[in-house]
């Protein structure tokens, strides 16, 4: 999608603090970071929201996933655990209208969230 940020960021036309990439995902650090470890992990296709994925991405998610708990691991976050969000729609508390997955560690993190 042309006006979207995270598209931008997956295309090189924003620059990111670049984590990870290959043909289909990037993971980069989040610009205000919430946790000592907050890493974004995107699909380079733009999907609005996990509340508008389809069945042809289930594929496509299960590689996010497992992405995200190679990520997590690498970053120093297995032994002490670490928090994979995914904020859907208004309620949710989604902010930028491309599916990401946030990977928070590196301290403890309460709950419920607010
Ligand atoms: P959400 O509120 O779940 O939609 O999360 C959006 C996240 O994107 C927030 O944590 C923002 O800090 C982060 N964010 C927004 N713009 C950028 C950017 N240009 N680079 C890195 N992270 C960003
Ligand atoms: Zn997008």
């Amino acid at each position: 999608m042309s006006d979207c940020i995270f598209c931008k960021i997956a295309k090189g036309e924003i620059p990111c603090n670049k984590i990870h990439e290959d043909s289909e995902m990037l993971a980069f650090n989040d610009i205000r970071p919430q946790a000592p470890v907050h890493v974004l992990l995107i699909p380079k296709k733009h999907i609005k929201s996990l509340l508008c994925l389809e069945e042809e991405d289930v594929a496509l998610i299960g590689r996010l996933m497992f992405k995200a708990r190679e990520l997590a691991e690498n970053l120093g976050c297995k032994d002490k655990g670490a928090r994979f969000v995914i904020n859907a729609g208004q309620h949710g508390g989604q902010t930028v209208d491309h599916l990401h997955i946030h990977i928070l560690g590196g301290r403890s993190l309460g709950w419920p969230p607010g």
